[in-house]
């Protein structure tokens, strides 16, 4: 009999066992088979870490930001010659399908890319001449050690929205990923150590709330960066903001998708199946909502029922396949009830992913893609985020009553309006209240350059994740006023401050 792997901490460049005697389980979510154990660590095991970080960050925080840099680019060189390898990994744990799996690859090598810009991005400011003899200058300098909580729907991309912007700052980071798959983040603290990154600087710890409430009381963690539920994100800004932590913490969504009479049927079909289902309905900018105006709700339904019918679900690995299985069989269960919450409060069910073939078939998670029409705004299916293969259709009398709706709902991640009027557009982005707004793109991800976060509950804290959005958060501000007198002129004393001339 073969033992089951278990995935360790990486900490000080290097594999450590946990001190901790409690393991939790990794899937393979297409078969439900048990592929590794990973140790619920806590304060024991992330002490070691935060040791080894504040150690590293002394000749880490002064190593020149040419070299940084450099370390980035080779870091992006490894990034691509394991892509495949990561990309495997990614489809393993999380189910995903592999085009997919390597879309969201990509998407933090962008990061990577931007943070190989750093010695631009960190330039400060400089005045001459602010007062008579007066320079002043800014410049931003690293904060120390930085922690990363992050979610299981982005096993790669999300890690990589923040530690490449942290490191290349000059900080030390302290990653825990999510305990339903992590041996993706683990492989890239392997690269980063193989691209020359010194011991110390990047370490991996795992666990679950336990390590995460650690992470939250320890005084020598600077920074505090989250991604995940809504709740979860609350608790973190709540608990990490009043122990002094700096703090990014990214929640849930519900994203809408508003239909205009005039829009283009069989392109907003496609893009919405994408949005909706794409990833098993697992992402934070998933469409879960679409609101059709007026006249196009029945040609909409009829074209989305007829493209869903097309869809192929099986394991992620199999090329042919459109959509993989939900994560765990916790989670399935939970997208089910909301199914059934849906027929108990009337909604009619178009379509029951509870009856796809695949549903009942094996022991993977899978779940059959759902389509509900006639949801109203006081429905649970509506209100809450259910993460899962499920679109509610409400229908709306006119575009005012759609951007309501939109502007009504608490949360505020992304949202995406179709039509083929760019005056509807522009009111549209200009009136709604959304974080991430798209113009017939149904996933508005804003590109490594810009930076990434929503309004209202998918969101707290005043920043964004990655861009320049990062950069600030990962580094203090220092302004210096100098002053180099002639020693030949007089001076005297003066105790006003500042004076009017
Ligand atoms: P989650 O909130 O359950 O877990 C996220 C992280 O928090 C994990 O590392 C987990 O170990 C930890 N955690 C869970 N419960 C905790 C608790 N009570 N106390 C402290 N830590 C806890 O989220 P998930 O199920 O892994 O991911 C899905 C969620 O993440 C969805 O709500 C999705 O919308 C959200 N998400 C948001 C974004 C965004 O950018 N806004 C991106 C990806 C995912």
């Amino acid at each position: 009999m073969t033992e089951t792997k278990i995935i360790n901490h990486w900490i000080d460049g290097g594999f450590q066992p946990s001190a901790s005697d409690r393991f939790g389980n990794i899937y393979n979510p297409a078969t439900g088979a048990v592929i590794a154990k990973l140790p619920m660590g806590g304060a024991v095991d992330l002490e070691t870490a935060v040791k080894s970080a504040r150690h590293a960050f002394h000749s880490w925080s002064t190593t020149s930001i040419t070299k940084r840099a450099q370390l980035m680019f080779k870091f992006k060189e490894l990034l691509e010659l394991h892509r495949d390898e990561l990309v495997d990994i990614i489809s393993l744990e999380h189910g995903k399908v592999i085009p997919d799996a390597a879309g969201s690859l990509q998407r933090g090598i962008e990061v990577v890319e931007f943070a190989c810009g750093i010695p631009h991005l960190l330039k400060g400011e400089f005045s001459e001449q602010v007062g008579t003899g007066v320079d002043c200058y800014s410049m931003r300098q690293p904060i120390g050690v930085c922690a990363g909580v992050t979610p299981f729907n982005f096993p790669a991309m999300v890690p990589m929205w923040m530690f490449p912007i942290a490191i290349v700052c000059g900080n030390c980071f302290i990653l825990k990923p999510s305990e339903k798959d992590p041996s993706c983040s683990v492989k890239l603290a392997e690269l980063l150590k193989e691209a020359g990154l010194p011991d110390g600087v990047m370490n991996v710890v795992h666990g679950d709330k336990e390590m995460v409430d650690a992470i939250l009381e320890h005084p020598d963690i600077a920074t505090f960066s989250f991604v995940g539920s809504t709740p979860v994100a609350e608790y973190v800004y709540n608990k990490a903001s009043s122990s002094g932590k700096r703090v990014q913490a990214l929640g849930g969504a519900k994203n809408h998708a508003v239909v205009m009479p005039d829009a283009d049927l069989e392109q907003t079909a496609n893009a919405i199946i994408g949005a909706a289902y794409g990833s098993a309905g697992e992402r934070c900018m998933a469409i879960s909502a679409v609101i059709a105006v007026d006249s196009i709700a029945e040609p909409l339904k009829e074209i989305l029922v007829r493209k869903m019918g097309a869809l192929k679900i099986g394991p992620g690995n199999d090329p042919s396949n459109d959509m993989g299985p939900l994560i765990t069989k916790e989670h399935k269960k939970k997208v089910m009830n909301y199914i059934q919450d849906g027929v108990s409060a009337g909604a009619e069910l178009v379509i029951d992913g509870r009856e796809h073939p695949i549903t009942n078939g094996g022991e993977g998670f899978f779940l059959g893609p759902s389509l509900f029409d006639r949801v109203s705004p006081d429905m649970k299916i509506y209100l809450e985020e259910i993460f899962g293969p499920v679109l509610v259709m409400l229908r709306a009398k006119d575009f005012q009553q759609a951007l309501d709706l939109v502007n009504n709902n608490r949360f505020g991640n992304g949202v995406a309006v179709f039509t083929s009027n760019g005056s509807i557009a522009r009111e549209f982005t200009n009136k709604v209240q959304i974080g991430m707004v798209g113009v017939n793109v149904a996933i508005p991800v804003p590109l490594a350059f810009y930076s990434f976060g929503g309004w209202k509950d998918s969101i707290y804290g005043s920043s964004n994740i990655y861009g320049m959005d990062g950069v600030r958060f990962f580094t203090k501000l220092k302004t210096v006023t100098t002053r180099w007198p002639d020693l030949n002129q007089s001076s005297a004393v003066d105790l006003s401050m500042p004076t009017v001339e």
